[in-house]
């Protein structure tokens, strides 16, 4: 039989690039081999996301460039799947005509079947069902790129919550969380191939398990943290209605567990927080943030901000900026508000100019500039434990004291900043001495977005509590 090959664009979020596993090991079971190069692929799927507009629109802008490929190999197939594919359904086909395929979040596991269906019969397929009832997350399929040190798992999917904005809970269905044995599975065999941090993964990691009857999610930290060779454990998204004190406890006791918690706030306005449904107050919030900090000293603290929601007054707004004045995040993600399909907020009237959300967009962005220089700066003479996943892809270019082109190494500090060093004793050789070790770095130089670091001492076990002991060089 030829060798047939599939590519895989994924757009999007961890979640996406989850299922592209699932889906890229689908279609290895039908022979297919993946391939990085679009032209000689005789299946492309998009992993979409709708998150927002302009994921979207660049969806349907990658959609369209395939005509072309579709003109040149008329024997392709073209197939559109994740958030976008189960929005829009069978529209799709209409909107796109070169397309042979649109499946939902839910239909992965019936690629299967799907493809060869398309292969005999060469029509044009849509299956878009989502049940009411949870669809449990597969396990992840047993094909791990060599060399990974820091990899995603899913605990749970989809979302109860229905924040008036938010698009998930109607493209993904109903939160469902995975047994916390499957979990343990999947990462010691993730650990067994070499992985040394994981990265839990879920809308709202603080209800895992709570439909179900099974375990706690700091249950589970504590059960994850007990795998042997697992350095580090992440986990994305905290809810703040749901965050509290079980969960900070975890964070203080369990070794592991990384000194970094990401809780999207979205506004600091209480009337904004309740027309999005999100079911807390700013006091609330600051509440549990003041907990945080009292219990775990120097844990950094990242949000998600959405500017510009229906009605939002420049009062409003400012209570937003007043927020992140006593918070001092360590980075954020903000958003420009847009209208979702399916999302009740598209009903709401008061709309916000683009001219406006633009503004406030930038407002807000260059206030927390300020603040994660500032928190870099203060690492500058520190040593902090890195755990460095590879080289990077920004070679360094060399100074009087140390030759041209050397290899530049990158890894994160506990806290999720980017560390990025040259080694002395490995000018120019390319071998991988240093991926998926726990080196003592001094910060040296804070940048906006990463940090320069001199290494010091490479741990070959675990970096002592939290990984954080540092000493001076
Ligand atoms: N489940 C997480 C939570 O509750 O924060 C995050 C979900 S979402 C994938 C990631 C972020 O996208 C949200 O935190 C929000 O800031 C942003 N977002 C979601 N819907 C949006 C919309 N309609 N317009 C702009 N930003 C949006
Ligand atoms: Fe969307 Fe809200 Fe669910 Fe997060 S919690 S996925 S923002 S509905």
């Amino acid at each position: 039989m030829p060798n047939k090959y599939f590519y895989i664009n994924t757009i999007g979020c961890q979640m996406n690039v989850y299922d592209s596993e699932q889906i890229a090991a689908r279609l290895v079971g039908l022979g297919y081999q993946q391939t990085g190069v679009l032209e000689v692929a005789d299946l492309v799927i998009v992993n979409t996301c709708t998150i927002r507009a302009k994921a979207e629109q660049k969806a349907f802008s990658f959609l369209g460039r395939l005509a072309n490929l579709k003109i040149k190999n008329p024997g392709l197939i073209i197939g559109v799947g994740g958030c976008v594919a189960q929005q829009e359904g069978e529209k799709i086909l209409r909107r796109v005509p070169h397309i042979d395929l649109v499946f939902g979040t839910q239909a992965i596991d019936r690629l299967s079947l799907l493809i060869p269906k398309i292969e005999s019969k060469r029509c044009r397929v849509v299956d878009v069902g989502l049940t009411e009832k949870p669809v449990r997350p597969a396990a992840r399929p047993d094909r791990r790129p060599d060399g990974l040190v820091s990899t995603f798992v899913t605990i749970m999917r989809g979302c109860d919550n229905f924040c008036t904005y938010c698009v998930v809970p109607h493209v993904r269905g109903r939160e469902v969380s995975r047994h916390p044995d499957r979990i343990m599975e999947e990462i010691r065999g993730l650990v067994q191939s070499g992985v040394k941090e994981v990265t839990l993964l879920g809308q709202n990691v603080n209800s895992y398990g709570k439909k179900e009857g099974l375990c706690s999610f700091p249950e589970l930290l504590a059960r994850v943290n007990s795998i042997e060779g697992l350095q580090r454990i992440r986990f994305t998204t905290s809810h703040p209605k749901d965050f509290g004190s079980s969960l900070i406890d975890a964070l203080k006791t369990n070794e592991k567990v990384c000194d970094h918690i990401h809780l999207p706030v979205q506004s600091g306005s209480d009337r904004i927080l309740n027309r999005m449904n999100r079911k807390y107050t700013r006091e609330l919030y600051l509440d549990k943030i003041a907990e945080l900090k009292d219990t775990c000293p120097g844990i950094a603290i990242t949000s998600d901000f959405i500017v510009g929601f229906p009605g939002e007054t420049e009062a409003d707004f400012n209570e937003t900026l007043g927020l992140m004045e006593i918070v001092k995040f360590d980075g954020l993600f903000a958003f420009v508000y847009s209208d979702r399909p399916n999302a009740p907020a598209v009903q709401f009237k008061n709309k916000i100019s683009e001219a406006v959300k633009k503004k406030r967009l930038q407002t807000l962005l260059e206030l927390q500039e300020n603040f994660t220089r500032m928190k870099n700066q203060a690492l500058v003479g520190c040593v902090q434990p890195i755990l460095v996943e590879g080289t990077s892809k920004k070679q360094f270019s060399g100074s009087i004291n140390h030759p041209q082109s050397a290899v530049q190494w990158t890894g994160r500090t506990s806290t999720n900043k980017i560390v990025n060093f040259y080694h002395n004793d490995n000018p120019q050789s390319g071998a991988d001495i240093f991926s998926g070790k726990i080196v003592l770095t001094k910060i040296e130089k804070a940048y906006a977005h990463s940090l320069w670091g001199k290494p010091v001492e490479v741990k070959s076990a675990t970096g002592g509590r939290k990984g954080e002991e540092s000493y001076a060089a």
